[in-house]
């Protein structure tokens, strides 16, 4: 069913092959024959050494497990204490939800809705649709109905997470805070400081021409 892989190179403009037979590198440019999708198949770009596809069981695999390791964390990093601030013999604590509800009445109010929305629920709806596109691949059986839209929208939704914005945010004012008062880290900011490291994994792992083309493949089946 195969034909032997190509080396990858870019193909003289006289006899170019159709539009779908071509990868451009996401990171260069250059114009790439696409590999023939096969387990196990590895393909960077020769210029640049983007990767462009990982082999695919082992990506599916490994992303779904960060997913779900990027739901729990988040579950602790929203609701245990994230610092506790103590001056003149006054200590408070504070978890981030407390600090988005501070701001829940009155005109802040969207303000409280944009904090969740962008640290909290945006990330765990992308880790949602993720898993939703990738369970049914890790098992080998075909993509359940929607994965396609469920994918484009979780490669939409990844600006807007900001998850790892908030913690250099948070880092930055609390070198400001640590000035006027004793500032104790609580376990929700190292579960922040975990999440940064996961997500930046996920999202390194996780190669849109590999999913794509498995999504592909299925489609014309
Ligand atoms: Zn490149």
């Amino acid at each position: 069913m195969s034909s032997p892989a190509s080396p990858p190179a870019a193909p003289a403009p006289a006899d170019l092959p159709p539009l779908d037979a071509l990868i451009a590198c996401p990171a260069c440019d250059l114009l790439l024959l696409r590999a023939p999708l096969e387990e196990g198949i590895r393909q960077s770009c020769p210029r640049c050494h983007h990767l462009l596809y990982a082999p695919r069981a082992r990506t599916v695999v490994q992303v779904i497990a960060l997913s779900l390791t990027v739901a729990i964390l988040m579950i602790g990093a929203v609701f245990f204490p994230f610092l506790e601030i103590s001056a003149g013999g006054i200590s408070h604590e504070s978890s981030v939800f407390d600090a988005a509800m501070a701001f829940s009445d009155g005109i802040l109010l969207p303000l409280s809705f944009a904090v969740m929305a962008l640290i909290v629920v945006l990330p765990l709806l992308r880790v949602a649709l993720l898993v939703y596109t990738l369970w049914p691949l890790a098992q080998g059986r075909p993509a359940w109905p929607l994965a396609r839209r469920a994918f484009r929208l979780a490669e939409a939704v990844q600006p807007w997470s900001m998850a790892e914005i908030f913690v250099v945010g948070a880092v930055v004012a609390l070198v400001k805070i640590a000035g006027l008062a004793t500032v104790t880290l609580g376990p929700a900011f190292w579960a922040f400081a975990l999440l940064v490291a996961v997500v930046t994994l996920q999202n390194n792992l996780l190669n849109d021409w590999t999913i794509w083309t498995v999504l592909d493949t299925q489609k014309k089946r």
